[in-house]
């Protein structure tokens, strides 16, 4: 065949076929950038029910992404992705498990305020049985007496919860001033040594 030849043939060929890939995924298995890889880190996504409030993924996002807003008697948790970098280390910090990592990558956002730019979970706040603030939220108030019960010390189990239930539904400032009122300060036992 001749150089021409080879050249039309070459310019020709460009053309019996799609040059490109079909996106994003799925389409042909064969091609590997039609797929998605396994593991990716797209878009968090977090599972209202299981999720407490307890600011854990708050304290380590890397981009600064998740906020905390506690406005009356409602705890919002919010990640707002156009700060996410996607690094997942909410995910791995929750203790309920509530977040996911997902393998959405594609979402579009016009603007700061669409509601698409945020991921939110509403909490109901508990407030205080003597000073009305509102200082945790209801759930996590339940999972940290549910925990504290799962991993106590059998020695003390039985002194900590009596102490625990006569503290509960206060602040922590009212707890504070109120210990010794209540015979739950945790020095009260080298008080009684002293003695
Ligand atoms: S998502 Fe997890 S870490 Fe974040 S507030 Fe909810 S329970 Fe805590
Ligand atoms: S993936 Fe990383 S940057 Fe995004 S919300 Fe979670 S911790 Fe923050």
């Amino acid at each position: 065949m001749s150089v021409p030849a080879k050249i039309l043939k070459q310019v020709l060929s460009r053309y019996s076929s799609p040059m490109t890939l079909k996106y994003p995924s799925g389409v042909d298995p064969s091609k590997k950038y039609s797929q998605i890889p396994e593991g990716l880190r797209g878009v968090p996504e977090r599972d209202a029910e299981k999720c407490v409030g307890c600011r854990a993924c708050f304290m380590v996002c890397s981009g600064r992404a998740t906020r905390i807003i506690d406005l009356g008697d409602k705890r919002t948790v919010s990640i707002f992705l156009f700060r996410c970098t996607y690094c997942a280390h909410c995910q791995e910090s929750c203790p309920e498990e509530a977040l996911k990592m997902t393998s959405k990558f594609e979402f579009t956002i016009g603007e700061r305020e669409d509601k698409g730019a945020y991921v939110d979970t509403d909490l109901e706040m508990l407030r205080c049985k003597s000073c009305n603030t509102a200082f945790l939220p209801k759930k996590m108030e339940k999972r940290v007496f549910e925990r504290l019960q799962e991993k106590m010390n059998p020695l003390v189990k039985e002194v900590v919860l009596s102490d625990y239930k006569k503290l509960e539904g206060y602040c922590p400032e009212c707890r504070r001033a109120r210990s010794t009122n209540f015979d739950t300060h945790t020095k009260k036992w080298l008080w009684l040594e002293v003695k």
